[in-house]
Formats: structure tokens, sequence, C-alpha cells
């Protein structure tokens, strides 16, 4: 029981990557805050956390709405006391070269993926200055460091995200809180079944060429984050300060040829 006790707040838990580390942080004792857009898919997670014997609250916020993130930090302040993991999980995908982006488009890219890093953020650090303690985590990507075709608004959001991540851990060391990236590859999640459909002709030959430039045979699972967030959520790396984790399957350190 890695978690016993902690309270985490995970956003964008109702579905993929942030659902499989809500269930994962539960059965390791903590109670877990799942957040989502999306009430139904938040429910549902909460309902499988319970169903399993885990402890976890739904909270309903917009990651990029100031005054809906205030209202669910105090809930969860009020409620639980403090929040010990925060988990900047939600994003959306961005699909096409920079020319092929509309300014809409590409706002919503940077609002959704980096202010709703920002913004949770801002409203639980000055409780985690206070206790002098916490672990945030944000939801970077592979994408970060190496160049992927027609990505351009998404690859700058987690380009951004990974150095917003070194920045905050300068500033937050002082006060015992740790602050570091996630930097997965291809997850099979809802999001990139999403990205499949609408990015290729022939899904199958898509998955074929996500494949063929990772060292692994096989994409990644929801459940490979989530065991690496889990770390970075423990004590267990509590030597880890500002750093960027991959799981990505070989891709950014490996060469098929
Ligand atoms: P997903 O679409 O399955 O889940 C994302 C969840 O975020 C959804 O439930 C959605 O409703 C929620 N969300 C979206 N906007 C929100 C908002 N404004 N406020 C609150 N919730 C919001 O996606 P996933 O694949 O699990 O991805 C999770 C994170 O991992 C994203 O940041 C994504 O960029 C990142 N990531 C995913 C992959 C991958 O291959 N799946 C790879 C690298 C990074």
């Amino acid at each position: 029981m890695r978690l016993t006790d902690k309270i985490c707040l995970i956003t964008g838990s109702g579905s993929g990557i942030g659902q499989s580390s809500a269930l994962l942080f539960a059965s390791e004792g903590a109670t877990v805050i799942v957040n989502d857009l999306d009430a139904s898919k938040g429910a549902e997670t909460v309902e499988q956390i319970r169903a399993a014997g885990g402890k976890a609250e739904f909270i309903r916020a917009d990651v990029t709405n100031p005054a809906e993130v205030d209202a669910m930090v105090k809930q969860t302040i009020e409620s639980f006391g403090r929040i010990d993991v925060l988990f900047n999980n939600a994003g959306i995908s961005g699909v096409g070269a920079l020319h092929e982006v509309e300014p809409d488009a590409w706002d919503r890219v940077m609002n959704i993926n980096i202010r709703g890093v920002y913004m949770p953020s801002k409203y639980v650090l000055p409780h985690m200055m206070e206790r002098r303690a916490g672990s945030i985590i944000n939801m970077s990507s592979c994408i970060a460091e190496i160049g992927l075709a027609r990505r351009a608004s998404y690859a700058a959001t987690k380009g951004a995200v990974l150095a917003l991540t070194k920045s905050m851990q300068v500033d937050y060391a002082p006060y015992g809180i740790r602050v570091n990236a996630l930097l997965p590859g291809t997850i099979m999640t809802p999001f990139v079944e999403n990205y499949l459909k609408t990015s290729y002709d022939d899904p199958e030959a898509a998955i074929a060429s996500l494949k063929s430039r990772q060292l692994s045979g096989d994409l990644g699972r929801p459940d490979d984050v989530a065991k690496a967030a889990l770390f970075l959520a423990s004590d267990d790396s509590k030597f880890m300060m500002g750093s960027p984790l991959y799981i990505d399957g070989g891709v950014v350190f490996g060469k098929n040829a």
C-alpha cells in the first residue's frame, strides 16, 4: 500500500490513463478525487473504485476555468483537509501541420493542455506550500522530445508542459514539493482511438506505423502509465525532482534501424 491515507486529485480521470491511475492509486490506499469535464465518465470511475473497496469522490470541473478549479480545490480541502498529490492529466489531441491548424483549434489545444496544468497547480500549490509537502505530476508526452508528423499544436503544448515542470520544480523545491513529468509514447486509450479515426483512412495500417517507431512490439496500455504515475506520487520517488519519466516502448531513446 504505497499511498495509504494520501489525498490524490487526478484531472481527466473519467477515461484512459487518468481512470487507470485513479483505480491503481485507490487500490494502493489513496482517497482519489476524480475530476473530469464529463460527469458520467467521472461517476463511472468512482463506481469502479468503490466496487473494488476503495475511496473516491467525483468533482466535475473544467480544468481551464478558474472559478470551477478554485471551487474543486476548496471542496477537497474542506472534505479531506489537504491534497498530497496533484496529477495534471487532462488533455486533448491536436492534429495537423502548423499551416493546417485553424486559430480556434490551436487555442483550444493550448488552453486545455497548458492552462489546464497551470490552473489546478495555481490553486493547489498554496495548500501544499503551507504544509511543506506534496507531489505534482504533469502529463507531457514523448512528442516533447521528438518530431512527429502533423502534431504541431499538440507537440507545442507537451513541450511547454515539460519546461513548466522544470520551472515549477525550482520554485517549489524549498517548500518540500516535488514536480515531475510523465512522457508516454502511444498508449491505447479513447484519445488515441479517436486520433486514429480522424487522422488515417486505414487505422490498422496506422497502428502498424505507430509500432514501427518503437522498440516494443506492443503499444502501451493505460496501466503502464498508471504504474509510472504511482511511482511519482509515492515516496518511492522521493529523490526525483523536475524529471521527465519516459513510458514509450523505446521511441525516444531507441532506434530500430
Ligand atoms: P482520454 O481522452 O482517454 O482521457 C482524457 C480525459 O480528460 C477525458 O475523460 C476528458 O473528458 C477529460 N478532459 C478533457 N478536457 C478536460 C477539461 N477541460 N477539464 C477536465 N477534464 C477534461 O485521454 P488519455 O489518452 O487517457 O490521455 C490523458 C493524458 O495523457 C492527456 O494529457 C494526453 O495528452 C496524455 N498522453 C496520452 C498519450 C496516449 O497515447 N494516449 C500519450 C502521451 C500523452
